[in-house]
């Protein structure tokens, strides 16, 4: 298993935020402190303005470098830009680490699928997997599906992904909730499943069975997935009823669709995060 990641990731944070250095640095610790899945570290290359600007408008990427908070949840840092794009740089990286046959997972902040092409919003500021997706859409791949399994609606991804005939997105989320969005397929490319909140865990799963068998259909060459962990039973900005195994259980059958697949950091807010991601990442890797 590869990872990317490095401390450009902890370099920010705004007061009572859940979205926060201590996700990552807890993980890192979790992550190093055990034996069972090896793991090789590495930290993320470049990001080009040509890959972003596949996703996002040219004044977006420029309004990341002024000092004004997009929304009450998506604050503006000094310096974002080049922690936004150090994110997108370990997508791109886990990108071609897939196409190399690694198992590989970005654990990087900011996470990405809220961010719609010219609006940062949800703790997101640039969409990763929608910059990673598009940029093996241009570099050879065929087919790409995003599989979102973040408990919030991937309306970035959506909005960017969205008529891409080339591109599919599939999200399990809860409804109502954050983004409110999600609540029926669009565009012929873009599958939403949404969730009620406090959904017996059983029928969670099947809903997801139900998601990646439809992903199949699709046949990709390569699948993207944005890996958020806040559909947890214990996660305080939802309601979902997932438990540690079922991370397992996921990766297990993303690992087993066959198909090369990358994994990016998305939400998750619980303290049991390290776990849930050593859970996850021993299902993707086969252990
Ligand atoms: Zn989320």
């Amino acid at each position: 298993m590869r990872i990317i990641t490095d401390e450009r990731c902890t370099g920010y944070s705004h007061p009572g935020h859940p979205e926060r250095p201590e996700r990552i640095l807890a993980s890192w610790e979790r992550l190093r402190a055990q034996t069972e899945l090896p793991i090789s570290w590495s930290t993320p290359g470049p990001c080009d303005d040509a890959a972003v600007l596949r996703a996002h408008t040219a004044e977006h990427l420029a309004r990341l470098n002024r000092l004004e908070n997009f929304d009450e949840d998506t604050p503006a840092y000094p310096n974002l830009a080049a922690y936004a794009r150090a994110s997108v740089g370990a997508a791109l990286d886990a990108l071609k680490a897939a196409r190399a046959g690694e198992t590989v997972f970005s654990l990087m902040r900011p996470p990405g699928h809220h961010a719609t092409r010219n609006r940062a919003m949800g703790f997101c500021y640039l969409n990763n997997v929608a910059i990673a997706a598009l940029e093996a859409l241009a570099t050879g791949a065929k087919r790409v599906a995003v599989f979102d399994f973040d408990v919030h609606h991937g309306n970035g991804t959506e909005a960017i992904l969205l008529n891409n005939p080339d591109a599919a997105f599939f999200s399990i989320h809860q409804f109502p909730c954050y983004p409110g969005t999600g609540t029926r397929n669009l565009g012929g490319n873009c599958f939403n499943y949404p969730v009620p909140p406090q959904t017996p865990r059983g029928e969670y799963r099947h809903i997801l069975t139900s998601a990646l068998e439809h992903l199949q259909t699709f046949k990709p060459g390569l699948v993207a997935v944005s890996a958020g962990f806040d559909a947890y039973a214990r996660d305080p900005l939802a309601q979902g009823s997932l438990e540690t195994e079922d991370f397992y259980w996921l990766g297990q059958s993303l690992r087993n669709l066959g198909v090369p697949l990358f994994n990016l950091l998305e939400g998750g807010y619980s303290a049991d995060l390290p776990e849930l991601i050593l859970a996850y990442l021993k299902g993707v890797d086969g252990k």
